[in-house]
């Protein structure tokens, strides 16, 4: 289960991206819907920092469709053939299998958060379950890895983005279990809110369900919290239900919570990281 954020990202249809750079005036952006900070900041070969100073943003989520904003950084020049000389790129490291990416893990709820309770089970016990074996495994391939939460305890929303926010190369994976009154519902499913986590969530949807053998609800966008509120690219899991009596005996032993966290930590390898 999962809270959702009232932000105003998403809300209208797509709008039309405008360059007036062709004008020769200051470049900017139309904001639309999936835009994030980060997404912006990585196709305007600028940084989130520049994007927000630029823009005097200082909540990101209160970024509007139709928005227009400024673009700092690198000029749009060099992309439209003058003899600008574009930027130095930065070379990705690859001295270790991940190349110094990281995966920020979020097990979901926590402490007085208990998620969905079903069958004397906490939810975010076994979301913490499936994420320390992710980390485990992430670890074990040499990926950078952070955890938003450790222990049992109560994490809120904004502090979870928070902490996701202070890392560069990064991607945010929320981990949960689904609940719903009708008993028979089943299967697994992955959100996002963003063009570059539906990318993310449909390698780790086909990931589940190739691995844990479990019914494909597909990816789907969602304004939750977390997802809108982390500048990069952001999924959440939700595992398997735990209203349906089967589906939680299964999602309670140890092999499915391996094969969940084995499923996920394969999407993110097969994912294009850009
Ligand atoms: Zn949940």
């Amino acid at each position: 289960m999962h809270s959702v954020t009232r932000n105003r990202i998403g809300l209208a249809a797509a709008l039309l991206v405008l360059l007036s750079g062709a004008l020769g005036l200051g470049a900017t952006h139309t904001v639309r819907k999936g835009d994030t900070l980060y997404s912006l900041a990585k196709r305007y070969k600028t940084s989130v920092s520049r994007l927000k100073a630029a823009n005097r943003i200082k909540d990101p989520t209160r970024m509007r469709i139709g928005q227009r904003l400024t673009l700092p950084g690198r000029s749009i020049k060099a992309k439209r053939g003058s003899t600008a000389k574009p930027a130095p790129t930065k070379k990705p490291s690859h001295s270790r299998i991940g190349g110094g990416k990281r995966v920020i893990i979020d097990p979901g709820h926590g402490g007085r958060d208990w998620g969905a309770y079903k069958g004397g089970i906490k939810e975010s016990y076994l979301n913490m379950r499936v994420a320390k074996k992710l980390e485990y495994i992430l670890k074990q391939r040499g990926y950078s890895t952070a955890m938003t939460r450790r222990s049992d305890r109560f994490v809120s929303l904004s502090r979870r983005a928070a902490l996701a926010n202070r890392y560069r190369n990064a991607i945010f994976v929320s981990i949960h279990f689904n609940s719903t009154r009708n008993s028979w519902v089943r299967g697994a499913e992955t959100f996002y809110a963003g063009s570059a986590g539906r990318s993310l969530a449909s390698s780790i949807q086909r990931e589940m369900v190739r691995r844990c053998r479990v019914k494909n609800r597909g990816v789907r966008f969602a304004r939750f919290a977390v997802l809108v509120r982390t500048e990069c690219p952001a999924v959440l899991v939700e595992c398997g239900f735990m209203s349906n009596a089967s589906e939680r005996a299964r999602c309670a032993t140890r092999s499915y919570q391996s094969s969940a966290a084995l499923a996920i930590a394969d999407g993110i390898r097969k994912y294009r990281w850009r």
